[in-house]
């Protein structure tokens, strides 16, 4: 099996170092042309949403990996990468990949929460998760056939919607690896 991580702008190293923890293979996309590599999923990391989405638009990256989501290649997204996959970004026309029916608020906890650790999140199917959050997003709307997977104090911060698995913090952070064990196990098996 091999996992390609996005690795134009943001925290590739880490997703990719969880994945060798887990004795798999990864692939660091970085232009059009390693879309051709052989990969069974994706993996995309956080960083800044308006920096990945005008290089995956300058890169012309974007509409293939739009086509391959849509036709079911497994998808990771955190953070920045949740914001990338989100359908509508509230207060903004912008839309990156647009695959993910939510609508997610960006840098929404405000400054003064601007990166925090939630010790207690509950994450359906993987149980109590340490969850970083840094500038994070939060899902504002869901569409109904997105299955809510974690909520931190009322709001939404993992979500599922067929082949695509999205969190607004950073499982890839910590020492905890379950994040991405649920996502090997339960999307590419
Ligand atoms: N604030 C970033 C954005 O809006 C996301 C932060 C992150 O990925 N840690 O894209």
């Amino acid at each position: 099996m091999k996992i390609a991580v996005l690795a134009v702008q943001g925290a590739f190293l880490e997703h990719e170092n969880v994945m060798h923890k887990l004795g798999v293979q990864t692939i660091q996309l970085r232009k059009a042309g390693d879309l051709a590599e052989d990969f069974d999923g994706l993996i995309l990391p956080g960083g800044e949403s308006t920096v990945q989405g005008k290089l995956l638009r300058e890169l012309h990256m974007l509409e293939p990996i739009r086509d391959r989501i849509e036709n079911g290649l497994p998808v990771l997204a955190t953070c920045a990468g949740l914001i990338l996959l989100a359908e509508q970004i509230s207060g903004d026309d912008t839309v990156h990949i647009g695959t993910l029916p939510v609508t997610v608020k960006r840098n929404a906890y405000g400054r003064q929460l601007g990166s925090f650790h939630y010790a207690e999140g509950n994450f359906l199917g993987v149980g109590i998760f340490p969850m970083e959050f840094i500038r994070a997003p939060y899902v504002t709307e869901a569409s109904q056939d997105v299955k809510i997977l974690a909520q931190v104090e009322g709001r939404i911060v993992g979500v599922q919607y067929r082949n695509q698995l999205a969190v607004a913090f950073h499982p890839e952070l910590g020492d905890d690896t379950r994040i991405h064990q649920y996502f090997l196990e339960n999307y590419l098996s």
